[in-house]
C-alpha cells in the first residue's frame, strides 16, 4: 500500500512540482516515517475541511454576552466561530475591506446601526423560511438583509422611596422632577432611537419642548453609560432615569456585595408608556449575513441557530433580553419588572427620525 502510494506520486506529471518533490522525500523514508508522513497530509487535508467549517463573526456585541451562544452553536453544528469584537467602527470597517471582507455575518445592536449596514449594502439578501417562520415580519426587513433575535426596552429605573404606579416618557420632562434626572448621552444610539420614536408620535417642535425639558431636570451631564443611573440613584445624585431593562436585570443578579448588585438593589423598574400610544419603547438587537460572506452556508446555519429555542433561551437568561421567538420563557427577574406592552410603532418609520432627533440633540446642547 506504500509502495503504491509512493508510485501515484512519483506519476504525478512533472508541472506539480510539489507534490514531486513530496514524493521524493516519501521515498527516502521508513516505513514507520511514511506512515508519519501519511498522517501528515491528512491532518492537512482535514485542516483545509475545517477552515470550510467555520465562519467570522463581526460584532458590537459584548463579548460576555456572546460567548455561551457562541459555544453552544459550535458543540451544536461543529462550525467554529472566529469572533471580531468591534465597540465602534463596524461599518467603517467592513466598507474599507470591500470584496475581500473576510466577514460572514454582522451583528449589532440597535435598528438604527441595522438600517445603516443594510443601506450601505453590506449586507445581502437571504431566504430562510426558518427565520421568516420564526421572526414576525416588522421584526425583519422585507428584503431579507437584516433580522432581529433580541428585543430590548427601554425603561425607567427609580429610586426605591419613589411612590410609582406607572409613568411617562413625557414625565422626564417634568418640573416635578427638577434637578433628579441621570441620563446618558442623547447621541447613544439607545437614546437618539428613543427620541426619534417621540418625534414620530409628537413631531419635531413638541419633542424639542420635551428634550429641553428634560435636560432642564438633569442632575448631571448627559453621559455615562446605562448602568451609571443606577449607580448615580445609589449615590443620591439623582432619583430616576432611562436605561435598558436588560442591564437591570444583570445587575439586580449579580454576586451579592459586588457594586452591580448594590447599584441594581438601589432602584425599581418602572415601564414607562408614550402617552399617544400606552406603549413601552423597544429596540432590537439583530444580524444578517455579510455581503461578501465566504462562507453563505455557515452564516445562514448561524442565523437559523440563533433563532432556535435553545439560542433565544440563552438570549433570556443571560442577556436578560426578551426573545424574538414566541413561547420561550423571559428570565424571572425581568418577568418581575411586569408585564411588557411594546410600542408598536414599525421601527423603521421610528428610525427615518434619526437624523432629525441627533441635530435636535445638538441644536439644544443636550450633552453640554
Ligand atoms: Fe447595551
Amino acid at each position: 500500500m506504500l509502495q503504491r502510494f509512493s508510485l501515484f506520486l512519483s506519476r504525478t506529471p512533472t508541472w506539480f512540482a510539489p507534490l514531486n518533490v513530496a514524493a521524493a522525500a516519501f521515498r527516502s523514508l521508513s516505513s514507520a516515517r511514511a506512515v508519519a508522513f501519511i498522517a501528515l497530509a491528512l491532518a492537512l487535508c482535514s485542516g483545509v475541511q475545517a477552515q470550510t467549517q467555520s465562519i467570522n463573526l463581526y460584532t458590537t456585541r459584548e463579548p460576555g454576552l456572546m460567548k455561551p451562544l457562541l459555544e453552544a452553536f459550535t458543540a451544536q453544528t461543529g462550525i467554529k466561530v472566529a469572533t471580531v469584537f468591534l465597540k465602534d467602527g463596524l461599518l467603517e470597517r467592513v466598507k474599507a475591506e470591500g470584496m475581500s471582507s473576510p466577514a460572514d455575518v454582522l451583528m449589532a445592536v440597535d435598528i438604527g446601526n441595522l438600517l445603516d449596514l443594510s443601506e450601505s449594502k453590506l449586507f445581502q439578501a437571504i431566504n430562510s423560511e426558518a427565520l421568516n417562520a420564526a421572526i414576525p415580519a416588522p421584526l425583519r426587513s422585507s428584503d431579507g438583509t437584516w433580522f432581529a433575535f433580541s428585543l430590548r426596552d427601554r425603561v425607567l429605573y427609580a429610586d426605591k422611596s419613589l411612590k410609582l404606579e406607572s409613568f411617562r416618557y413625557e414625565d422626564l420632562a417634568s418640573p416635578a422632577y427638577k434637578g433628579k434626572v441621570c441620563i446618558r448621552s442623547g447621541q447613544h444610539p439607545y437614546n437618539n432611537a428613543l427620541i426619534a420614536s417621540m418625534i414620530a408620535h409628537r413631531g419635531v417642535a413638541q419633542t424639542e419642548q420635551w428634550l429641553r425639558g428634560v435636560k432642564a431636570n438633569l442632575a448631571r451631564k448627559a453621559a455615562g453609560g446605562d448602568r451609571d443611573v443606577a449607580r448615580d440613584i445609589l449615590g443620591g445624585i439623582c432619583d430616576l432615569g432611562l436605561a435598558n431593562a436588560y442591564y437591570a436585570g444583570q445587575m439586580k443578579t449579580a454576586a451579592a456585595g459586588t457594586d452591580a448588585r448594590k447599584w441594581g438593589d438601589a432602584i425599581q423598574v418602572i415601564r414607562p408608556t408614550f402617552a399617544q400610544t400606552g406603549g413601552t419603547f423597544v429596540n432590537i438587537s439583530g444580524a444578517g449575513v455579510a455581503a461578501h460572506a465566504p462562507n453563505k452556508v455557515g452564516a445562514i446555519a448561524f442565523l437559523e441557530y440563533l433563532i432556535s429555542p435553545s439560542a433565544q433561551n440563552l438570549y433570556a437568561r443571560v442577556n436578560f433580553e426578551y426573545p424574538v421567538r414566541q413561547g420561550v420563557a423571559l428570565d424571572p427577574t425581568v418577568e418581575s419588572f411586569g408585564l411588557l406592552k411594546a410600542d408598536l410603532t414599525p421601527l423603521t418609520e421610528i428610525a427615518k427620525h434619526r437624523k432629525e432627533a441627533s441635530l435636535l440633540v445638538d441644536r439644544l446642547g443636550f450633552d453640554r
